[in-house]
C-alpha cells in the first residue's frame, strides 16, 4: 500500500511518532512544534496503514472546532468521508456516554445539562430555601468548592467533615444539590466527567465493551488533563495501554480549574512501555516571535526544559504600544487592522488577544465605527444570552417536566400575573416532599392553598406547557423551536421592550430558528439521541459557534485561553498590564504567577507573522480609573526583539472616558463629528473622529458608499454640507 503521502510533509521526528510501532506514546514538545499535526496524521495512518476501523478510534481535543477540523483533515487525507469515529472534547463524548448509558447511572433517559450559569443560579436559590446566609458562603464559592470536588472524583459522600465549620457547610449544600440534581435530572459539566468515570468504573461489562471497542485513545492539549479526566482515560486504557497523548507543560494554563500538569508524569509512570517523542522545530512563528516567547517561558522554575527552534525568517520586530488610555489602545489596534486589510490580507488572519472578556466591548466598539466585521469567541455568547436561554428553558422543560432549573427561569416569563408568593410556595410544596417544581405547581392547583387568581395564573402555565410538549411530538426541528417560541410568548414579550434592545432580542430568538435549521443531527454520530435533545446539548455544551456569519471575514477576537491551539498571521496581544496580565490575584501566589506566564507563552506563540504587544497607561476597568504599570513580561522579552511604535501624529485631543465619541469638540480644520462631508473619490460621509493638528490632522469618515476611512485633511480636500 502506499502510504507515503501520510508521511509527507512531516519531519523525521514527526513521522517517527506518527508511525511508531508503540502503542502508548507521549509527544512532548513545544507551540507550534506540529503535535497537533502529528495526532492528525497519527489517526490516518492508524486506518490507512493498521487497517484500524474509524470505530476503535477515540480521539479527544479541546473545543468541538478543533474536534470538526481534526475530522475534515483525516477525511481529506484518506479521501474517504469518516463515520462511527469519536472524537470531539471530554465534555462532549461523556455526554454521549451518559444518555447512552443513562439507565446505569440512575438518570432519566431525558436528563439536561447544566451550564455553569444555571448552576450559579440554582446554587444561590438552594442556599436560600436552606436558610444560609449568602454572606459566609457566597454562592460562587459554593460552585467553586462543588466542582472541584467533583474534578478530584469526590461525592458529598466522600467528605468527611472535619471539625471546620464552614467546611462541614459546604459539605451539606453539597449534598442538597446532588439531590436536587438527581430529582430534576440535571447534569453540570463537572458532574459530566463523574459520571462517564463512575459509568466504567462500576460496570465491569460497560468497561470492557469501551475497552475492547475503543483499540486508539489519543488525545491533545494532554497537559490541562484534570484528575478525572485522567481517570477515565486511564480506565480505558489500562490494559491495552493504548493511549497516545500530546501536550506541552509550558501551555499549561487551566491549573486554577482543576488542570494538573502532574499527569505528564503520571503517564509517563502508568504506561511504561510508552514512547517518548519530542519536537523542536517550530514551523509557525518568525524567530523573533519565537525567541521572545522562549526568553520569557525561561522565568518560570518548574518546567520540564524544551528546545525550540525554527529555521524561519527573522521577520518582523515585535512592535510594543503604549496607548494613552484604553480607548486609544482600541483606536489603534483597529487602525492597524484597517491598514492590514488595505494591503489585501484577510481579516479573519487578524486576532485580538485579551487577559478577560470584558476588554473585548472597546474593541468591538471602534471595530463597529469602523465598518469592520469581526466575531467574538466566548464571552456573551449565543447560547448563553437571556431570550435565548428563555426559548430553550421552554424546550428543556417541554421535553422533561422534571426539570427544576428550567422551570424557575420561565414560570413568570413572559411576565402572565405568577407572583413571587405563588413561586415561593411552589418552591416550599416541592421541598415539603421531595418533588419537582411541576409536580407541586400541579398538586398546588389542585388544592386550596392559592388563591383563586394565582390557581389561574398557575394553571395557565401548567396548560401552556403541556400543549407545547404535546405539539413537540411532530415536526421536524427547526418547526419544533419555530413553535414553541411563538408559543411561549416571547417575541411579542420582547417586542414591547423598548429601543434596540428588545429588538435584538427577537432578531436572537429568530436566529435560534436558524441556527436549529443549520444544526446537522448526528454530525458527531450521536444517533441515540432525539434530534432536539441533541440540539440542546449542543446549545449547552458548544455555545458560541453560530454567531456571525461563518463565511464573513471577520476579524477574531477572544481571549488568550481560548487561543490555545489556534494560530494567526497577525496577533495583537493586549492590555498587557500589571493587575490585569498577569492578573492581580495570580501576582500574589508564585504558582499562580508561572501560570499566567505560560499564558503569555501561549498568546506571543499564537503569532506567525507580526504580533503586537500593547498596554494602556491609563485604563477604565470596573468604573474606576487606573493608572497601570506595564506587564512585567514585556521586561522579560529582549529589548532589542522589540520596536517601539510612537505614531508621528500624536493623539491631540485623545478620547476620554468621559467624553463618549460623538460628543466632542470641533477639530482643528473646523470638522465635528457626526458632520456630513463629502469627498470627491468617496462620496458622502459622516466624520466619526478626528486626531493630530497642522500637517498631521487626521480625519475619519464614514462614507456611505465605501464605509469608514482614515483620512490625511492636507491632502483629502474634504467638503462640509
Ligand atoms: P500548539 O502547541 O500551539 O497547539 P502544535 O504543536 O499543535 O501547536 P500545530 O498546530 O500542529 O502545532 O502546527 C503548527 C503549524 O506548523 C501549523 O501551521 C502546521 O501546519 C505547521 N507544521 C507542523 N509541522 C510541519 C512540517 N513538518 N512542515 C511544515 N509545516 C508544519
Ligand atoms: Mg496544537
Amino acid at each position: 500500500m502506499d502510504v507515503s503521502h501520510i508521511l509527507d510533509g512531516l519531519n523525521d521526528a514527526q513521522r517517527d511518532a506518527v508511525s511508531g510501532e508503540e502503542q502508548a506514546a507521549l509527544i512532548l514538545a513545544g507551540a507550534g512544534s506540529g503535535k497537533t499535526r502529528v495526532l492528525v496524521h497519527r489517526i490516518a495512518w492508524l486506518m490507512q496503514v493498521e487497517g484500524v476501523s474509524p470505530y476503535g478510534i477515540l480521539a479527544v481535543t479541546f473545543t468541538n472546532k478543533a474536534a470538526g477540523e481534526m475530522r475534515e483533515r483525516v477525511q481529506a487525507m484518506l479521501q474517504t468521508p469518516v463515520s462511527g469515529m469519536w472524537i470531539g472534547t471530554f465534555h462532549g463524548i461523556a455526554h454521549r456516554l451518559l444518555r447512552m448509558h443513562s439507565k446505569e447511572l440512575g438518570l432519566p433517559d431525558a436528563f439536561q445539562v447544566l451550564d455553569s450559569d444555571d448552576q450559579f443560579r440554582m446554587i444561590k436559590r438552594l442556599l436560600k430555601a436552606m436558610n444560609i446566609d449568602d454572606a459566609r458562603w457566597p454562592p460562587r464559592q459554593v460552585q467553586w468548592f462543588i466542582n472541584a470536588q467533583k474534578d478530584e472524583g469526590r461525592r458529598a459522600k466522600h467528605l468527611a467533615a472535619g471539625a471546620d465549620p464552614f467546611e462541614q457547610k459546604m459539605i451539606e449544600i453539597y449534598t442538597e444539590y446532588e439531590v436536587i440534581c438527581q430529582r430534576s435530572g440535571l447534569v453540570d459539566f463537572a458532574e459530566l466527567l463523574l459520571r462517564a468515570h463512575e459509568l466504567i468504573r462500576d460496570n465491569v461489562a460497560v468497561l470492557e465493551h469501551y475497552q475492547q471497542r475503543f483499540k486508539h485513545v489519543l488525545v491533545d492539549e494532554f497537559q490541562d488533563t484534570n484528575t478525572i479526566q485522567y481517570a477515565w482515560l486511564r480506565l480505558l486504557t489500562q490494559e491495552a495501554e493504548n493511549l497516545y497523548v500530546v501536550g506541552d507543560d509550558d501551555q499549561s494554563i487551566y491549573g486554577w480549574r482543576g488542570a494538573k500538569i502532574e499527569n505528564i508524569h503520571r503517564f509517563q509512570k502508568d504506561y511504561p512501555k510508552h514512547k517518548l517523542v519530542k519536537l523542536e522545530q517550530n514551523y509557525r512563528s518568525t524567530s523573533t516571535i519565537l525567541n521572545a516567547a522562549n526568553a520569557v517561558i525561561t522565568h518560570n522554575d518548574s518546567r520540564m526544559g524544551k528546545e525550540l527552534w525554527t529555521d524561519g525568517e527573522d521577520g518582523e520586530l515585535i512592535s510594543l504600544y503604549a496607548g494613552f488610555n484604553d480607548q486609544d489602545e482600541a483606536r489603534f489596534v483597529v487602525d492597524r487592522i484597517q491598514h492590514w486589510a488595505e494591503q489585501g490580507n484577510l481579516r479573519a488572519e487578524a486576532a485580538i488577544l485579551y487577559r478577560s472578556n470584558a476588554q473585548s466591548r472597546l474593541f468591538e466598539e471602534y471595530l463597529m465605527m469602523s465598518g469592520i466585521p469581526y466575531r467574538v469567541y466566548g464571552g456573551q455568547r449565543f447560547f448563553e444570552r437571556l431570550e435565548i436561554k428563555n426559548a430553550l428553558a421552554y424546550m428543556q422543560l417541554a421535553t422533561h417536566l422534571e426539570n427544576d432549573a428550567a422551570f424557575e427561569r420561565i414560570v413568570n416569563t413572559p411576565t402572565r400575573g405568577i407572583g413571587t408568593r405563588t413561586v415561593e410556595l411552589v418552591r416550599e410544596r416541592a421541598r415539603a416532599q421531595g418533588i419537582s417544581l411541576w409536580q407541586a405547581a400541579n398538586a398546588l392547583c389542585e388544592g386550596v392553598e392559592l388563591s383563586g387568581r394565582a390557581v389561574n395564573a398557575l394553571s395557565g402555565f401548567i396548560k401552556l406547557m403541556r400543549d407545547i410538549s404535546g405539539n413537540l411530538k411532530s415536526a421536524v426541528l427547526f418547526e419544533q423551536v419555530n413553535q414553541v417560541i411563538s408559543q411561549s410568548g416571547l417575541i411579542e414579550f420582547h417586542k414591547k421592550e423598548k429601543g434596540e434592545k428588545g429588538e435584538a432580542r427577537v432578531e436572537n430568538l429568530e436566529e435560534l430558528v436558524n441556527a436549529a435549521r443549520q444544526f446537522v443531527y448526528g454530525a458527531a454520530g450521536e444517533e441515540e439521541l432525539s434530534e432536539l435533545d441533541s440540539f440542546l446539548a449542543h446549545a449547552a455544551l458548544e455555545a458560541g459557534d453560530t454567531q456571525g456569519d461563518k463565511f464573513e471575514d471577520c476579524v477574531q477576537l477572544m481571549t488568550l485561553h481560548s487561543a490555545k491551539g489556534l494560530e494567526f498571521p497577525l496577533v495583537f496581544m493586549t492590555g498587557v498590564e500589571e493587575g490585569l496580565f498577569p492578573s492581580q490575584r495570580s501576582v500574589d501566589g508564585i504558582g499562580r504567577l508561572e501560570e499566567e506566564r505560560r499564558l503569555c507563552y501561549v498568546g506571543i506563540t499564537r503569532a506567525m507573522q507580526q504580533l503586537y504587544i500593547t498596554y494602556a497607561e491609563s485604563r477604565r476597568l470596573h468604573g474606576q480609573e487606573s493608572y497601570p504599570m506595564p506587564s512585567r513580561f514585556i521586561r522579560e522579552i529582549p529589548a532589542e526583539l522589540i520596536q517601539e511604535v510612537r505614531l508621528n501624529a500624536r493623539v491631540s485631543r485623545p478620547v476620554t472616558a468621559e467624553q463618549p465619541i460623538g460628543f466632542r469638540d470641533e477639530s482643528d480644520a473646523g470638522f465635528r463629528v457626526g458632520q456630513r462631508v463629502m469627498h470627491t473619490k468617496f462620496g458622502e460621509g459622516m466624520v466619526l473622529n478626528h486626531e493630530g493638528r497642522g500637517a498631521q490632522a487626521r480625519v475619519q469618515v464614514n462614507f456611505d458608499a465605501v464605509g469608514s476611512k482614515w483620512l490625511m485633511l492636507a491632502y483629502a480636500k474634504l467638503e462640509t454640507m
